[in-house]
């Protein structure tokens, strides 16, 4: 196994590859012992790639960090508190740093209490036994395994098993791992580990967690590559109650997510402002649709949703159906669809287009993505100046109703904005001075 996986590490990535043999070289120097764990080593031997780096040291692992950093001239962020450090401007990656350790709970769904310990002690406290796997990475030990929990057999036999019975129970956010991983990898929840699931789950443990350790948790589902399957076990096992009475699974998920994903994959292709969009903000748009407004204001804010998200959840959730029905108005100026839509973020605007049954509506939103955000000006506030206007808060009105008649194609050419410019300026000057 020495042998495969040693073949393994060879063919990460060469900026991978080179940093984890310079830090098992600094390791031996140091006289530390280092190893890769957790989702990385569980990617490794099923051959699917990860992204980031996680390793743990016996010692102290924010100064091997610092002295990683100091090195290979790369910045490290420590957090004391936790006894981790990452390392930032490695080529295409980052990689964590921690100080092996040992968890003890000394209360239900409580941060535990942390002391130092060895790598055995480190993997026993993960969640569950894939992900309880470390890699060598000193010279005598470079690419051996210690899998001291049977990870590799659970590997095979495609299993998720929790670590020991009260797994859940100290930590309740790992109900949710579960069922992430399950789908995510097409793996079974061991027996076993569905009973521990279900205890914790009639102990209501969901409900002691702090929310924000839930969110967290919740954010890495909306951004599976297939999250609705593992929205459906979820529902299947304990229903959404701990995020908010009323929220429900609907059957029209999976069809939906596959839409929005296909509208953001055009979006990407033909939006006049090209910007990646974020997709897992989308699906949960969709997620929270059914919660009353005020009660979805009171459970953004309950788990600390950051600002972003809340804001475009809300605004989905009271301007979509609203703008759908405008948009689908027979005689609706390019420039009125433009003043609907311009407020919306991408997603709001996207999710509406994906998810709408009317050509109308579809239409409306493609040309505005497409053709009119990105309509420019040739006139300038310096041509408005120039033309004698004082500057002011009207420039902006005036140069936003040049920009709809542009829109609506009734303009060509700086001139014809220069006309309109002046225009509107005879018109303001009669209610307020706006001339020089
Ligand atoms: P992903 O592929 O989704 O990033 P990952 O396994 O790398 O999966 P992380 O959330 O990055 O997941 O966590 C890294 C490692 O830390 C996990 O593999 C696991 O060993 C451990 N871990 C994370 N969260 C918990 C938890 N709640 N309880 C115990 N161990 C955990």
């Amino acid at each position: 196994m020495k042998n495969v996986l040693t073949q393994k590490l060879k063919t990460l990535p060469a900026p991978m590859a080179g940093f984890i043999s310079q830090a098992g070289d600094l390791a031996d120097e140091m006289g530390l012992r280092a190893y890769l764990v957790g989702g990385f080593v569980r990617d490794l031997l099923l051959g699917s790639g990860h992204f980031d780096i996680d390793l743990v040291v016996e010692g102290d692992g924010i100064r091997f960090a610092q002295e990683c950093g100091r090195r290979l001239s790369l910045k490290v962020v420590a957090h004391g508190h936790f006894g981790t450090a990452t390392l930032h401007g490695l080529e295409g990656f980052k990689a964590d740093i921690a100080s092996a350790r040992k968890e003890i709970y000394e209360k239900p769904a409580a941060l535990p209490c942390v002391s130092k310990g060895g790598i055995k002690d480190d993997l026993f406290r993960r969640d569950f036994t894939i992900n309880a796997m470390a890699i060598g990475i000193n010279r005598h030990c470079y690419g051996e395994i210690f899998d001291f929990y049977g990870g590799r057999r659970d590997l095979e036999s495609k299993t998720i098993r929790a670590m020991h019975p009260l797994s859940f129970i100290d930590d309740p956010t790992r109900i949710l791992r579960a069922v992430r991983f399950e789908k995510r990898f097409s793996f079974r929840l061991e027996s076993r580990t569905l009973l521990w699931i279900r205890q914790a789950l009639a102990r209501r443990m969901l409900f002691c967690v702090q929310k924000h350790r839930l969110r967290d948790e919740l954010i890495l589902i909306f951004k599976e590559r297939r999250p609705v399957p593992v929205l459906k076990r979820l529902w299947g096992l304990c229903g959404y109650s701990f995020i908010s009475p009323g929220l429900v699974y609907r059957e029209g998920w999976n069809a939906a997510h596959t839409r929005m994903q296909k509208a953001a994959c055009w979006f990407a292709a033909h939006a006049a402002h090209k910007r990646s969009l974020d997709t897992y903000v989308m699906l949960m748009c969709l997620f929270f649709e059914g919660l009353a407004l005020r009660r979805l204001k009171e459970t953004m804010l309950a788990f600390a949703f950051r600002k972003g998200e809340s804001r475009r959840v809300l605004s989905y959730r009271k301007d979509a159906a609203v703008l759908e029905r405008r948009l689908a108005k027979q005689d609706l100026r390019p420039s009125e669809a433009y003043r609907l839509l311009e407020p919306l973020a991408y997603e709001v605007v996207v999710l509406v287009y994906a998810l709408s049954a009317k050509k109308r509506v579809k239409d409306r939103i493609r040309d505005y993505l497409v053709v009119h955000h990105g309509t420019r000006l040739h006139v300038r506030g310096e041509d408005l100046a120039f033309l004698g206007f004082r500057p002011g808060p009207h420039f902006k009105k005036i140069l936003m109703a040049i920009l709809y008649a542009k829109v609506d194609g009734k303009l060509e050419g700086k001139n014809e904005e220069l006309a309109l410019a002046k225009k509107m300026m005879v018109r303001l000057s009669r209610c307020a001075p706006v001339c020089r």
